[in-house]
């Protein structure tokens, strides 16, 4: 997930919301004088949460990655193939 400092209006919301906890806002202030929030880069499940809870539209961002499937054998591609 990531947070665009230059949207976030460090209301802290999504901090608070956060399930795993990973996410906490800047010591340092942006360019409307308030702590954005980011992320500590640990533990995120993509369940964005933060994303609904944010009042920004613009500020959060959740991507999500695709499930690995393992590969088929031959003889369950070729079932596959007739279903
Ligand atoms: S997507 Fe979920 S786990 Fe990840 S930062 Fe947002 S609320 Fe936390
Ligand atoms: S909920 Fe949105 S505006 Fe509030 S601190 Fe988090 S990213 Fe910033």
């Amino acid at each position: 997930m990531t947070i665009d400092a230059a949207e976030c209006k460090g209301c802290g919301v999504c901090v608070d919301a956060c399930p795993p906890h990973c996410l906490e806002l800047r010591p340092e202030l942006n360019a409307y004088g308030v702590h954005a929030a980011r992320y500590t880069g640990e533990s995120c499940s993509g369940c964005g949460v933060c994303f609904y809870v944010c009042p920004e539209p613009g500020a959060i961002t959740v991507y999500r990655l695709n499930a690995l499937r393992p590969a088929r054998t031959g003889v369950e591609a070729r079932h596959a193939a007739t279903l």
